[in-house]
């Protein structure tokens, strides 16, 4: 885990996001977020707080609370950790422009007797959110694995538990969870 290419694929004169730094050791609860990033193609960025960065990946689709759905959640590099607070847009012309709205935050932790790294190393991930909108069990699972330099896809999935349901449970959420903004008022904000 290392920020080398997050901060080299950004002008930190001319963008806001916060510059790579990790996060101390602490015993807190390990945090997540998701952004919804209204980019040259709109998405949601899903992060997990793991050994002082944010894993992240970048789902098209964003989650489904659908178990029968498998949303493609492509891996790209890892955020600091102060990403978790970044709300605003990314001026034209730099990376990943466009506006970013805080679309879910909370905690999460992998599911009982998964070991973690060992997930991420087969490229089969459990772990259990608990956030404002996003809830439960779910699993990233990767597909085939790419070379070094490559970016892997992975498949997000809701597992059944009482938070799964018919549909993919999102749509009513247009908001962002910490200031209430829509992404039309963020961008103009
Ligand atoms: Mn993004």
């Amino acid at each position: 885990m290392d920020l080398k290419e997050y901060d080299k694929k950004r002008n930190f004169s001319k963008t806001k996001e916060p510059k790579g730094s990790k996060k101390n050791k602490s015993n807190s609860d390990l945090i997540f977020v998701i952004q919804k990033h209204n980019a040259s193609r709109l998405h949601y960025d899903f992060r997990l707080e793991w050994d002082g960065v944010l894993l992240s990946w970048a789902v098209p689709k964003g989650p489904s609370y659908n178990t029968k759905d498998k949303r493609l959640a492509i891996e790209v590099e890892d955020h600091p950790y102060d990403y978790k607070d970044f709300e605003g847009t990314i001026p034209e012309g730099e990376y990943g422009a466009g506006t970013v709205m805080l679309w879910d935050e909370g905690t999460w932790k992998p599911q009982e007797n998964h070991d973690f790294n060992k997930g991420l190393e087969d490229g089969n991930i459990k772990i259990e959110i608990n956030g404002k909108r996003l809830k439960g069990r779910w699993a990233l699972i990767r597909m085939k694995k790419k070379p070094k330099d490559k970016q892997n896809n992975w498949l997000l999935i809701k597992e059944k538990d009482e938070y799964a349901l018919n549909n993919d449970g999102i749509n009513k959420f247009t908001t962002s969870i910490r200031s209430g903004k829509s992404l039309e008022e963020i961008a103009s904000s």
